[in-house]
């Protein structure tokens, strides 16, 4: 292995002044896995197939782009679309049930549904552990993801093919989701499938509730 060296990564930056961020955005020339989308699905608009991070200004660039405390994973619109349908729906069913449903109910439901578009947010913004630059690692313990252009630590990073990124103890790319489960989001991600269970199996609870008194009137 050659000796490892700050190289220059296929990421570009640019200024974003209006809301005070500073993006990276991948090299798009690069990608492959963003034509296989585009093929098999023919909606190309569901994948803009770039994943785009975002750090505070006023921060030493080079940190930054070790660690972007925000991003957007390359299937963010479609995750977008489908909390915006999945909130709608649920007030839909809520308003439906209503006046059948127990106290209980009543006062549960929108606080979950709270919890539950809180945790869409965090899991739509949160840098799952994409890193743009080289960051200090051992030469034996390392490899050279040539994707991203850099030496990186083996066993705790994995380049993902639909972000374009190497990431942080990666669990999996969520096609729902858009973007990568790690470590660092694998909290919300459980959280978001746990609530959503719960809340169909309490808004069909309910339903049979209220046909069972009804049956018994
Ligand atoms: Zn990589
Ligand atoms: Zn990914």
């Amino acid at each position: 292995m050659t000796d490892i060296e700050l190289s220059s990564s296929p990421y570009k930056e640019e200024e974003n002044s209006s809301i005070g961020f500073t993006r990276i955005k991948n090299d798009l020339s690069e990608r492959t896995i963003n034509i296989k989308y585009t093929k098999y699905l023919n909606i190309p608009y569901f994948h803009f197939g770039e994943t785009i991070s975002f750090y505070y200004p006023n921060t030493e660039i080079n940190e930054e782009f070790k660690n972007p405390p925000f991003s957007l994973g390359p299937g963010h619109n479609q995750f977008i679309i489908i909390v915006i349908i999945g909130l709608i729906s649920y007030l839909i069913l809520y308003s439906l049930i209503f006046f059948i449903s127990t106290i209980y109910y009543k006062i549960i439901f929108p606080i979950f549904l709270f919890i539950v578009l809180i945790d869409s947010i965090i899991l739509l913004i949160k840098n799952p552990g994409f890193i743009y630059k080289q960051i200090d690692c051992n030469q034996n313990s390392s490899f050279y993801c040539n994707k991203c252009g850099f030496y990186i630590e083996r066993g705790i990073y994995t380049h993902c093919p639909c972000c374009n990124c190497c990431c942080a103890n990666f669990d999996h790319h969520c096609g729902v989701v858009g973007s990568c489960i790690s470590k660092k989001n694998m909290i919300y991600f459980n959280t978001l499938i746990f609530l959503v269970a719960f809340l169909n199996a309490f808004s069909i609870y309910q339903v049979f509730y209220f046909l069972w008194i009804n049956s018994k009137k």
